[in-house]
């Protein structure tokens, strides 16, 4: 950490050696004030990119049209971007155009909140034209300038000011909170991917209990681009707390659980966020497997005598399933419910002793191959009967009533295998 911030401050040097300003400005500075571990040094200069470039050996062109260069120190990325004001906003988004300006004062101006206006010289000075530290110091959260034109100026600042709320627990000063609740709609001109990045972070971050109360008493998820399930998430009785999950996906799939979307529902929100495919699929197989572990419990009229093994039994299917990772995560997912069914209660209990138990979850854990299985059973050509034939056996393994040697399986499959072809 050390090392980073003297990367810092010899970039800082050299360009101030040269006749140019130079400071540590945003998410850097609030986070040393804060005395958190500070992720990335940014640098604003008054040295234009080119002048940038040529002053130090080793440069990367990340950003030239907003005026950001990276400069490596012993292999260490820093962004300097230079002092600038951004040209009119389109869209209400950021510019795409920026000019260069030849004073700090106005690129702080420029920035989104009073915390992240804040710039740090060689000297350990703090230049806080806007009143971060005080801000900061008051838990406050606030617009530079005025509210409702940093919004429409810009409507992702909305949702950046939520997460900043819910990760530093800042409440939002008076004009800032009633400038947001006046143009959440604006929302709906914002990227959903842009919508995802700050969900996801604002899930991933600290406090993402406060973050889905700010998300819920805001009422911003009703105003995205494309419309989502998770829309549907209303203020009431606390939650559990998410911070326990170990992340972000499973504090979502634990939100659609809450609200009672289907896993088609949750699925369909994170294609409208335009999440990865791996993302998708985790929270789509984390709210699966909790449906129907829940739906066959409960269909079981005879729910609350359901024996142990019954009730096992249930938990090691969902296991071969959905995986024993998906279930893992459900595991997780019911430990922090607190109004279990006597299912889930037994689940939360010996579920993971029984999935670290369990001998095999998947077709290739097994003793036993295709191959072998085609040879067995030579001249028979392959055909769905194979994959039944490998269920039949790995549900057997997983359940324990079968052990997994070859031996053992190849004579459970040839006593399996008349019944198999004959479904065929
Ligand atoms: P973190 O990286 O921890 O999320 P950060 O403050 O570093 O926080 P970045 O998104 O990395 O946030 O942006 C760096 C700085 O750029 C911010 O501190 C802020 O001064 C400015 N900034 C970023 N996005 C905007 C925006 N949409 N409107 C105005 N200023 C912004
Ligand atoms: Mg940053």
């Amino acid at each position: 950490a050390e090392k980073l911030e003297d990367g810092a401050l010899k970039v800082i040097r050299r360009l101030t050696d040269r006749g140019f300003e130079a400071y540590m400005v945003g998410g850097c500075v609030r986070d040393k004030w804060l005395g958190r571990k500070v992720k990335d040094y940014d640098i604003a200069t008054s040295a234009r990119p080119e002048q940038v470039q040529s002053i130090f050996e080793r440069t990367i062109p990340t950003g030239l049209q907003h005026g950001t260069v990276t400069v490596l120190i012993d292999r260490v990325p820093y962004e300097v971007t230079t002092f600038r004001k951004e040209g009119d906003y389109e869209g209400f988004r950021r510019p795409s155009e920026v000019e260069y300006i030849d004073n700090l004062h106005e690129d702080l101006q420029r920035r989104d909140f009073t915390m992240n206006a804040m710039a740090l010289d060689q000297d350990g000075r703090l230049i806080d034209p806007f009143g971060g530290q005080e801000d900061l110091r008051l838990k406050r959260l606030r617009c530079v300038g005025q509210a409702e034109e940093r919004f429409r100026e810009d409507a992702l600042r909305m949702l950046r000011c939520l997460r900043f709320a819910a990760e530093y627990g800042l409440e939002p000063e008076t004009a800032t909170w009633s400038a947001l609740l006046l143009l959440k709609p604006l929302l709906g001109h914002i990227a959903m991917e842009r919508v995802q990045a700050e969900l996801l972070k604002m899930l991933a971050g600290a406090n993402p209990n406060l973050a889905v109360d700010l998300l819920c008493s805001s009422g911003v998820l009703q105003h995205t681009k494309k419309k989502l399930s998770l829309a549907s998430i209303a203020d009431g009785k606390p939650w559990p707390n998410l911070d326990r999950l170990p992340d972000e996906l499973h504090r979502l799939a634990f939100l659609y659980i809450r609200i009672g979307a289907t896993a088609e529902q949750a699925d369909a929100d994170m294609r409208h966020l335009a999440c990865s495919k791996q993302q998708t699929e985790k929270v789509r197989l984390m709210v699966t497997a909790h449906e129907r572990l829940r739906n066959e419990a409960g269909n079981n009229k005879v729910m609350d005598d359901m024996s142990m093994d019954q009730r096992k039994r249930l938990w090691l299917l969902a296991a071969i399933r959905y995986g024993r990772g998906t279930l893992r995560n459900v595991h997780k997912l019911y430990s922090q419910e607190e109004h279990l069914s006597p299912s889930q209660r037994v689940w939360v209990a010996e579920g993971e002793r029984w999935l670290d138990e369990m001998p095999v979850s998947e077709v290739s854990e097994l003793a036993v191959t295709g191959q072998e299985l085609m040879r067995l059973f030579a001249p028979a050509k392959p055909g769905p009967w194979l994959g039944r034939l490998l269920a039949a056996l790995l549900e057997e393994t997983a359940l324990g009533e079968l052990s997994n040697e070859t031996e053992a399986l190849l004579k459970a499959a040839e006593a399996h295998y008349e019944q198999i072809r004959e479904i065929e």
